[in-house]
């Protein structure tokens, strides 16, 4: 079957072309970065505003690369949620607006779902399987037995992982989004500070970033009032040392704990060389498959939602036009 997603839930307008859920015949992705970097962060109105200017050019280029025109379809998946409400409304009508006009089932993705399913356009899925959701507001480790079927078995209890990232990133007056910049400085740097690992009660599987957060704030301040002199590439080393290690072990616990045969990375902060160096070496002599995303499938895109939206479609579970943005969607 042949699927055309639509992604809007942050700052991607993105629109995929997907057959059989795992094979790629577009994927465009307008991003609106450097529109929110003025501002620090992701302001919700210019979002709005701004995929419904995108989507229908997005969407031709999406059926143009693909060589397809709308009669060639088979089905119409959009992000239901989570995300922003007035950001996943644009492709939930827009959705709306194909499926009713062209007879075509309509599909509603979740999200986080959607960042796991990223990696199917690599790998085939062997269950069970154990993944690591690590995203800009996610942070959860997400056990699997079989297609679409989702158990969360720890999640942050505070901030997510990219959240914390972007905050650090702030702190240090860098540029939105932090998780990239950090990431590169944190390579020039040494964990010359040894900041807090928050790993909670023995035996939890759910992680904590905050106080990691608070942590480096306080010692930036401390430093800037004694006149200390530091370097931010320090700072970025020894923070970014702090998340790597908590994800990691706690991963790697639970993997052993469940004995999946697959660890899938997904979501933004996968595209974190640092993280992507850690698991590599804690998993490859293991028997267990890694699967991280090529970082065109990290961030936010649409083809993520096609090929989750091709397991909805072979599970007969369509949507009316009733859809709507549903900014709190649960997984499973
Ligand atoms: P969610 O998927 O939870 O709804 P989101 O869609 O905003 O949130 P993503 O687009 O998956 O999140 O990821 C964006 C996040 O990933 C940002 O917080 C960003 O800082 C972070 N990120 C991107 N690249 C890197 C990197 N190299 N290292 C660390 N973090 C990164
Ligand atoms: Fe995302
Ligand atoms: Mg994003």
């Amino acid at each position: 079957e042949i699927i055309l997603a639509i992604e809007t839930s942050c700052d991607e307008t993105a629109v995929a072309v997907v057959q059989g859920g795992r094979k790629l015949l577009s994927n465009v992705v307008a991003t609106q970065m450097d529109i929110h970097e003025k501002y620090g962060g992701v302001v919700p109105e210019i979002a709005s505003r701004h995929h419904i200017e995108q989507m229908t050019v997005v969407m031709e280029q999406a059926l143009d690369e693909a060589s397809l025109t709308v009669d060639d379809l088979d089905a119409v998946a959009v992000t239901e949620g989570p995300g922003l409400v007035g950001a996943l409304l644009i492709g939930v009508n827009a959705a709306k607006a194909i499926a009713f006009a062209n007879d075509l089932p309509l599909i509603g993705v979740h999200h986080i779902a959607g960042h796991i399913y990223a990696n199917r356009l690599m790998q085939e899925f062997e269950f069970p399987l154990l993944s690591l959701v690590v995203s800009g507001g996610h942070t959860e480790l997400i056990y699997m037995k079989q297609h679409g079927d989702y158990e969360v078995i720890g999640e942050t209890r505070d901030d997510a992982a990219g959240e914390a990232y972007d905050k650090v990133a702030k702190a240090l007056n860098l540029p939105y989004p932090g998780g990239p910049v950090l990431d590169k400085l944190a390579q020039e740097g040494e964990d010359l500070y040894q900041f807090p690992r928050a790993w909670l009660e023995d035996g939890s599987y759910d992680f904590s970033f905050s106080g990691l957060k608070t942590a480096v704030i306080n010692k930036l301040n401390q430093m800037k009032q004694k006149g200390e002199n530091y370097r931010v590439e320090d700072i970025a080393a020894s923070f970014q040392a702090s998340v790597i290690e908590v994800l990691t072990e706690k991963t790697f616990k639970a993997t052993n704990d469940l004995g999946v045969k697959q660890l899938i990375v997904a979501g933004g902060v996968s595209a974190n060389k640092g993280l992507r160096e850690a698991l590599h070496q804690k998993f490859d002599n293991r028997d267990i498959d890694l699967m991280i995303p090529p970082l065109y499938l990290c961030t936010d895109n649409a083809a993520m939602i096609g090929a989750t939206a091709s397991i909805h479609y072979h599970q007969g579970e369509f949507k009316d036009l009733s859809l709507n943005a549903n900014p709190g969607l649960m997984l499973g």
